[in-house]
């Protein structure tokens, strides 16, 4: 009798036994698509791991046939299973989570003709290795085409060769406009010539348009995008593709593209490394695509450069205690200067009553130069929206989330109040239903206030905004990015999508509205994020010919951290938080695992929450710290409780990963707690 074990993608860990028919036998084998029962009458696609002739073990248990063999060949390549695995057993999470996120939905339904037929054209021996693949031609004239470096960008490239002598992370700091871009094409360019495929990783938000045109003119068709804008039909479409003969030699991808197979990968680049957005928070695998990366990168023997402005300080620490190697870039391209930060005080400015609602007159009067001179603005204000929240004039009555502990964000545009969290969505009340008065009015401002407020103070002005609002599409965001590049736009407002790696040539005037929202966050990150972000959008002033200048309002002028910003001083602002994160046990000293457990009722969650607790000290001791409620305690009408631990370096990470996994399966499986959500958050970015 034969059996296989399928891998079925649902959050439960092990694989799962059917019996092969007769006639699929000698057809089915590991990496193999099948179709199978599963629950009550349902049948789901799982991949085959593995064919046997072993009988379960459980007499009792009943095996049932598999109901369809997808594939006659295998869809994925030997290695990326034992890095799905790796990946569940590092994030604590099941292999079957792993094989849902990485697999285009459309391969996991029964797969269609067109898909297969390509499927079957593939052949992969041991190593992964096409053995159909003739030597895809590459363009000899590759390397004329590429732009000449500068001598300093010159320099990178060879301290980064050099590094990758002893290190197989490099990391690359240079400042914005440094042209790491350019440093990066010709690394990809080289890499080509030595057969190997490339993975180019950005953040999730920079839906990669810029990039890919910029790169699509030097290495047209050997590059293929993956994107989770891009239809699940595309997706799939890339993934055989990078099976077959004739894969893509470079893929720029957001983080789910770790998971594509690779044949002969030989570099990864990642893209604006410290974004946070390379963490997946949900649903579960919650990994970094990052260090997702550099594990893909260790296992394939390929070479790793991270790119920054603003390394995450975890990188940093990487590099200066010697395991990644560093390469800097200090100078921009061209000799342009880093733009001039002006820091403006909000408070002193409303004192003298100066301010013009969110705008300060030194603001507005550079803005004005600018759109006069036919110069661009952005302006950066992180919050979307009209109003953060609305609240009653008379009695100071706030309208809420009815599911969740937040107040409701105006939307002027639609005419409703929304919660960001939940996506709950109301009606704007005509009178407070607390003291009936009428004078319900917005507070604080998000991006649609300010574009209101511009729009009256520069009435002729042509202005944009950039915020998830306006950017649900690809399409949509790609023309806003167009019309800012081509000039058609005179001011861009938008939130942090506009601190994200864009280049355009005529901004001479940024302005930052508030520079505080970040750093008010109970978050030790908070710091290093802010820095991060203001540097960041500091950044896409000035990139070509004149120095830019920055605005940047704060309520607490004389903050160190706005200092370091002004100053451009990255290692300042690291080297104090690495005292503070060494004093207090936080990140890169430690490592965290943030325990989630969520649920309707209160009194479960928090039984739940004191019962793992007590269970974890035990092991664990002053390593756990909590439960606590989260900032937000409720969010979709569950609570929330979270635990935190903070485990030094030296502890062996696979036996505590047992442990915790081992802690879920036991009070879940308890009849109280069988309904709650419990869950890992490894190495949490929030
Ligand atoms: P970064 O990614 O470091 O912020 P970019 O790679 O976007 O910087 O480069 C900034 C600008 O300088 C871009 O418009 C780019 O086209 C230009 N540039 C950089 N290097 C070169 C080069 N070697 N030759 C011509 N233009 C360059
Ligand atoms: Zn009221
Ligand atoms: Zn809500």
């Amino acid at each position: 009798m034969n059996y296989c074990d399928v891998l079925l993608p649902v959050p439960l860990t092990g694989y799962f036994t059917y019996r092969l028919p007769p006639e699929l036998a000698t057809l089915a084998q590991a990496g193999c698509r099948v179709v199978v029962p599963f629950g009550n009458k349902k049948t789901t696609t799982g991949l085959i791991v593995r064919v046997h002739q072993t009988a379960p073990q459980d007499s009792t248990l009943i095996i049932k046939d598999i109901t369809e063999l997808v594939d006659t060949q295998p869809v994925i390549l030997p290695g990326q299973l034992a890095f799905w695995e790796w990946i569940a057993s590092y994030y604590l999470c099941s292999v079957g989570e792993v094989f849902k996120a990485a697999i285009p939905g459309k391969m996991k339904k029964v797969a269609k003709k067109k898909i297969k037929a390509r499927a079957e054209r593939i052949v992969i021996n041991d190593e992964g290795i096409d053995l159909l693949g003739e030597k895809i031609p590459l363009s000899s004239s590759l390397m004329p085409q590429l732009p000449v470096l500068s001598p300093a960008q010159q320099s990178a490239l060879d301290s980064i060769h050099a590094s990758w002598q002893q290190h197989s992370v490099c990391l690359l700091h240079g400042v914005t406009s440094s042209g790491k871009t350019e440093i990066y094409t010709h690394l990809i360019a080289e890499a080509l010539q030595r057969r190997e495929q490339v993975l180019y990783l950005l953040p999730e938000i920079v839906l990669t348009s810029q990039l890919t045109t910029r790169l699509k003119t030097v290495f047209g068709d050997h590059l293929g995008v993956y994107h989770s804008k891009y239809s699940d039909a595309q997706r799939a479409e890339v993934w055989m593709r990078q099976l077959s003969a004739e894969p893509y030699d470079i893929i720029v991808g957001v983080r789910s593209s770790v998971f594509l197979p690779f044949q002969r990968l030989g570099l990864v680049i990642v893209d604006e490394e410290h974004e946070t957005s390379f963490k997946q928070q949900e649903p579960a695998p919650r990994y970094h695509a990052r260090n997702a990366a550099i594990m893909l990168a260790t296992r394939t023997g390929a070479r790793t450069l991270l790119g920054t402005a603003t390394p995450s300080f975890e990188s940093y620490y990487n590099a200066r205690i010697d395991k990644y190697g560093l390469v800097k870039l200090t100078e921009r391209f061209g000799q342009v200067q880093l733009p001039e930060v002006e820091v403006i005080d909000i408070k002193e400015l409303q004192r003298k009553r100066l301010m013009q609602g969110a705008f300060s007159p030194a603001l507005l009067q550079a803005m004005r130069e600018a759109i006069d001179a036919g110069e661009q603005v952005i302006l950066f204000q992180n919050r979307r929206g009209f109003a953060p929240s609305v609240s009653c004039h008379v009695c100071g009555w706030v309208p809420r989330c009815p599911h969740c502990d937040v107040p409701l964000t105006l939307h002027k545009r639609t005419g409703h109040m929304t919660c960001h969290y939940c996506g709950f969505t109301a009606e704007i009340p005509g009178r407070c239903p607390a003291c009936e008065n009428s004078d319900l009015r917005g507070r604080g401002y998000g991006t649609e206030r300010i574009e209101d407020e511009i729009q009256k103070h520069f009435p002729s002005a042509r202005i944009a905004r950039m915020d998830l609002d306006t950017t649900r599409t690809r399409t949509a965001y790609e023309a806003l990015i167009q019309d800012f590049a081509s000039g058609e736009t005179d001011v861009l407002i938008g939130t942090q999508m506009v601190t994200k790696g864009l280049d355009f040539e005529r901004v001479s005037v940024v302005g930052i509205l508030s520079a505080e929202t970040m750093l008010n966050q109970p978050d030790f990150r908070a710091y290093e994020r802010s820095f991060q972000m203001l540097a960041q959008v500091a950044g896409r002033a000035g990139r070509r010919q004149h120095r830019g200048r920055v605005f940047l309002q704060t309520f607490n002028a004389d903050l160190g951290l706005i200092r370091q910003v002004v100053s451009n001083d990255y290692e300042g602002a690291y080297q104090e938080q690495m005292l503070e994160r060494r004093q207090f046990a936080y990140p890169p000293f430690v490592h965290l695992v943030t325990v989630y457990v969520k649920h309707r009722h209160l009194a479960v969650v928090d039984a739940l929450a004191k019962e793992i607790t007590l269970r974890l000290r035990a092991s664990f001791g002053t390593r756990v710290l909590g439960p606590d409620e989260p900032p937000i305690g409720r969010v979709a009408s569950l609570f929330i409780r979270r635990i935190m631990l903070k485990l030094e370096p030296g502890l062996p990470m696979p036996q505590v990963h047992e442990l915790l996994s081992q802690l879920r399966k036991d009070l879940l499986g308890m009849k109280t707690y069988a309904s709650a959500l419990f869950y890992f958050d490894v190495d949490p970015l929030s």
